[in-house]
């Protein structure tokens, strides 16, 4: 069975060609990508709305069996955290689908199909009419083709908000997250492992696809936590210890509510060409060192832009970080830490040459806590990406951070 959406084919087929061509000029003209959050999901009776903080420009839904699923592909949008199930809908589950956009899959408790979608006005809701089925009506659904629908035109129009100029519109402040474990003796200075990425952030890909730094990274954390526990000097804490997704602010920000005297956020670099290897330590600046940090820096603030996070209200500084001059002794202590990781590394891991770098990374951000971050190796090489996700490789990494830390610790206690 074929639905017909709209009404009128012909508005539809204006639609579509209106639409090209806004994704066309959108990219002709370098307008930065563009992606609204999924807002709210929820299930009303036989109906399923959709809330989005920016306009989407396509949603597509279909019908999938064993177990009975449906599913919507939304263009344009990136997946948020509020669903709340109901009704025929037994789960909902959100994931991003990198550059394209993200699918909503609906788990059924009773087979149900969609019978129509329909976006509001202004681009920003979409509510899918929903009808319980027999079995057999459900597996000819799940067989058809999968169904478009287009918002209206209303939005592409100059006088309301164009789809491809806002990039951010909400404010959106995360309620303080919950504060993480603390593993280890009390009065140990205490180092926070930052896991970078996370949930719908997978982080760089592999060549072929089939490993994600956001699973990488979290093992290395892991690797590392056990090796700090095991020499017994510090305390460890874990910004993430599964899937999760966490804004940049909140890694700092949970980091400084604990007090750490020191911040180490993992993550595994990328690069087109794919013979680019070894690990590297950044530390924050407001100037990037070279090209390639201030490429480095772009790619690691993506995650915040693509969580929505507003620019003016919650972060003013993503783009350009200013650095106040109290700022000075954590960089340099952080700095001397980085070139200490660096040295330690060399012999266990594949160490750039030049590996202390510069960049503006927000995750670097906290005034008081020294920090640094470290691209433990390219994902985006087979060699490297195959020594992270070994168990030699990332305790390998986590020896070379136990040895700068046991060093670190004791030339400050030294010092004091
Ligand atoms: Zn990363």
């Amino acid at each position: 069975m074929l639905l017909n959406w709209t009404p009128h084919g012909s508005s539809r087929h204006i639609a579509r060609v209106l639409f090209l061509l806004a994704l066309l000029s959108g990219w002709l003209t370098g307008v930065p990508s563009w992606a609204g959050v999924v807002q709210e999901v929820r299930v009303q009776g036989d109906r399923v709305v959709v809330k989005f903080d920016t306009p989407v420009t396509q949603a597509s839904a279909f019908m999938l069996a064993g177990p009975q699923r449906i599913a919507l592909d939304l263009h344009g949008a990136e997946p948020g955290s509020d669903a709340r199930a109901g009704g025929v809908v037994s789960g909902i589950r959100q994931g991003s689908q990198g550059q394209s956009g993200m699918r909503i899959v609906f788990d059924l408790a009773r087979p149900a199909i969609v019978t129509e979608g329909t976006f509001g006005k202004d681009g920003r809701t979409l509510t899918l009419q929903l009808r319980t089925v027999d079995d057999a009506r459900f597996a000819r659904a799940a067989a058809e083709r999968r169904m478009s629908f287009l918002p209206p035109l209303t939005y592409l129009q100059p006088s309301s908000r164009h789809p491809y100029s806002v990039a951010m519109a909400l404010p959106r402040r995360a309620p303080a997250a919950p504060l993480p474990k603390v593993y280890g003796d009390a009065d140990r200075p205490l180092v926070v492992i930052d896991a970078g990425h996370g949930g719908h952030d997978p982080g760089a890909l592999s060549p072929t696809g089939d490993l994600r730094e956001k699973d990488l990274t979290l093992k290395v954390a892991f690797a590392i936590r056990d090796a700090l526990l095991k020499s017994g000097r510090v305390r460890v804490a874990l910004t993430r210890e599964d899937d999760r997704f966490l804004i940049l602010q909140e890694r700092y920000g949970l980091a400084r509510r604990l007090k750490a005297d020191l911040f180490i956020s993992v993550h595994c670099d990328s690069a087109g060409n794919t013979e680019a290897s070894g690990a590297t330590v950044y530390t924050l600046s407001e100037v990037a060192s070279d090209k390639e940090a201030a490429r480095l820096a772009g790619r690691e603030n993506k995650a915040d832009i693509l969580a929505g996070v507003d620019l003016g209200v919650a972060s003013p500084d993503i783009s350009s970080i200013l650095i106040d001059l109290t700022q000075r002794e954590t960089m340099n202590t952080s700095a001397s830490f980085a070139r200490l990781l660096g040295r330690e590394a060399q012999p266990l891991i594949p160490v750039k040459a030049n590996w202390h770098r510069m960049a503006s990374l927000m995750v670097l951000k906290a005034p008081d806590m020294p920090s640094i971050l470290f691209e433990t190796g390219y994902i985006s090489n087979a060699r490297d990406a195959e020594f992270l996700a070994s168990r030699d490789g990332q305790q390998r990494v986590a020896q070379s951070v136990r040895k700068a830390v046991e060093i670190h610790f004791a030339t400050r206690l030294a010092s004091r």
